[in-house]
């Protein structure tokens, strides 16, 4: 067989394609970072071989030294990167370099805009990896061997990065990969030795591997004497990079960049983190944590059983990423390394599960973690609201996944209230306390769909006549979380739409008589407003939590919640129907009416229609939308004749 026909064309995935072109055009004008990408993946190659090694030492076969070497060709034009790491086989190059094997790659491609500004910035959210090279390249030649395969089952990979790629197997000496880019005229800049090298100072100080290059030789530039033969040195190579873990190093000895360079080597971002944190400590364990929070949402955050961002060393050798053992899901948007002294180098995934030090480590990494929170929570605001905007519905699941850390978080939680009245949640549990009025013993909040909703709940409306400050909770994880968060530092936390209004001591007990009173007066129409709504409320009764609506809807204190119950029906799940408590405002001129009212349709149209208004302004849907038009529209049409 001719060469010719062991190669093989295949076609992209549609989102590689689709990718590319968009990599290509928005990381232009930051284009030197393809080499901070292929650096990062043949570090993570030699990382993979050291890990394996450990257990099957023939791997190296007899060359243990992982390096990484980068060569350029001026002529050729050429620029080479070679590692000698795992490498990989015919079917790993095909679903690693031919597909984007990351959940929710459709997802992230979806929620592109179109506008070059804006997909720039999503696109370092989803970290661009290999296909970087073509930013650079016309196109790229890949080698590759498995560490252990022989050496005819090597493979080359080619690409022009149009569509489409082409396949080989090949004879390749050495393990690992060696990449080829063969760089476009306009990318001249990259076939320079001072470039190259402050490049892969600039963002590959830290890689643990060294990196090296031929050293410029600059007697080459002398012509040889008369009669002298021209010498044919062999190249010298040397270290341009610093080489030892960053983490290890002692933390005086690390400037700001280089923690920056390091996170976006392993978050495989282009921002700077939002803040980091780096530990040794000591005790039972000895264990190092590099860790960091991003300043922006990764693409997969929502992604509850994606990639955590934590890789796990032991020694200093990789042993995996992603362990989830090793950070609550609630944190998986943090990133970074955890060194363990004490872990075994062969630990397994197996292992990691149930492993007392593993636990102890995640305990201490955790701790850690919610110091720095706290710690910016206390003395960097902004920074902290950067972070609650981002990542505050990710905490709130803590609340009901991290029982040993409630409390801590539950100090750390911000919410909207009505003491801002604006989207933005700031108000933290702490404040919310501060600001109580002196008699009053819960916390009150209120929980509907959205911010409007909440904002404009006719439950509310005592609150704001007193002056009693109301949480306004409209995320979805709300509904759970406070079934999860029922008091905070001895106060109970308290729902306005469930139960009678129990202001306690702030009641005002005039008020209270007045309704009371009243109660006499109304018993007739409770009644008759009972009696045409049958089984759809549970009970009608009158209430002075109303200041401008007619009526509202109640929960009995240990109901489900009317937004839970959206929630839970929209998610498929079967719910027993819970009847609500339909409230009536004494007051209100369209209760006095209807009170006044003998035509018995009437009266059952107009108690209809409180009962659906009370429905909706909740957020809630009714069971006959056009019956309630017809019945408001005939009700309009009388006050038009
Ligand atoms: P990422 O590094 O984020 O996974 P890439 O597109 O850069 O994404 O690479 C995809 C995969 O291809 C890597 O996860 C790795 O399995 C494989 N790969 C890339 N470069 C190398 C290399 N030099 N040696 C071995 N495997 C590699």
């Amino acid at each position: 067989m001719s060469d010719v026909e062991h190669k093989e064309t295949h076609a992209f995935q549609t989102e590689v394609t689709q990718l590319l072109h968009l990599m290509i055009h928005s990381l232009y004008s930051n284009k030197e970072i393809f080499l901070r990408e292929l650096i990062s993946n043949a570090s993570d190659a030699a990382d993979k071989l050291r890990f394996q090694a450990v257990s099957k030492p023939e791997l190296y076969e007899n060359d243990a030294n992982l390096e990484v070497r980068i060569t350029f060709d001026k002529e050729a034009k050429t620029v080479t990167i070679t590692d000698n790491g795992i490498g990989m086989d015919k079917d790993e190059v095909i679903s690693n370099i031919g597909t984007i094997a990351r959940s929710g790659t459709r997802e992230f491609l979806k929620s592109l805009t179109g506008d070059q500004a804006k997909d720039a910035h999503l696109i370092g959210q989803f970290g661009v990896g290999f296909y970087s090279s073509f930013i650079v390249a016309k196109s790229v030649t890949l080698t590759t061997r498995k560490a252990g395969a022989p050496r005819e089952q090597g493979v080359r990979w080619q690409s022009t990065g149009d569509g489409q790629y082409t396949i080989e197997t090949v004879d390749k000496e050495k393990r690992g990969t060696e990449i080829i880019l063969h760089l476009g005229d306009e990318h001249d800049e990259f076939l320079d030795d001072w470039r190259l090298r402050s490049i892969i100072r600039k963002f590959s100080d830290h890689v643990p591997w060294p990196i090296l290059m031929i050293k410029p030789d600059y007697s080459k530039q002398e012509e040889p004497k008369e009669g002298e033969q021209k010498e044919e040195k062999p190249p010298e190579w040397e270290t341009v990079n610093k080489a030892s873990a960053l983490w290890t190093r002692s933390k005086s000895d690390v400037k700001d960049e280089e923690y920056n360079e390091f996170y976006k080597h392993i978050g495989h971002d282009y921002e700077e983190p939002l803040a980091h944190l780096h530990v040794r400590l000591e005790g039972k364990q000895e264990y190092t944590l590099l860790l960091y929070i991003p300043k922006r949402a990764p693409f997969d955050l929502w992604d509850r059983d994606g990639k955590h961002g934590v890789k796990l060393y032991v020694k200093r050798v990789f042993i995996m990423e992603g362990a989830k053992e090793l950070m609550p899901r609630y944190l998986r948007f943090i990133r970074g390394v955890i060194d363990s002294s004490d872990l075994p180098l062969n630990i397994s995934r197996e292992i990691l599960q149930n492993n007392p030090m593993v636990e102890a480590i995640r305990k201490g990494a955790v701790g850690k973690i919610f110091g720095l929170f706290e710690e910016m929570a206390e003395k960097e605001a902004d920074k902290f609201k950067q972070l609650w905007k981002t990542f505050g519905l990710v905490l709130k699941e803590g609340i009901i996944e991290d029982f040993s850390n409630k409390e801590r978080l539950a100090k750390l939680l911000r919410f909207s209230s009505t003491h801002t009245d604006t989207a933005e949640q700031e108000v933290s549990l702490g404040d919310y306390i501060g600001r109580m009025k002196p008699d009053q013993e819960k916390i009150y909040y209120v929980t509907a769909e959205s911010f409007p909703a909440a904002k404009n709940s006719p439950h509310l409306e005592i609150f704001r006549k007193k002056g009693i400050e109301v949480l306004l909770l409209c995320d979805r994880v709300d509904e759970w979380m406070v079934n999860h968060l029922t008091e905070f530092d001895g106060k109970q936390l308290q729902s306005v739409a469930k139960g009678g209004l129990d202001l306690g001591k702030l009641e005002d007990e005039a008020e209270k008589k007045e309704l009371e009173k009243k109660e006499g007066d109304f018993k007739d129409l409770l009644e008759r407003v009972k009696k045409g709504l049958g089984e759809t409320v549970k009970e009608v009764r009158l209430t002075h939590r109303l200041t401008d609506s007619p009526a509202c809807l109640v929960g009995d204190e240990h109901d489900m919640s009317a937004t839970m119950a959206r929630i839970l029906k929209e998610a498929g799940q079967a719910i027993p129907g819970t009847m609500r408590i339909l409230e009536l405002n004494p007051v209100h001129p369209l209760v006095t009416r209807l009170k006044n009212e003998a035509n018995e349709e009437r009266f059952n149209d107009l108690s209809r229609i409180l009962y659906d208004q009370a429905m909706l302004s909740e957020g809630g849907q009714l069971d006959d939308p056009p019956g309630f038009i017809k019945k408001l529209n005939k009700l309009l049409m009388e006050m038009a004749s």
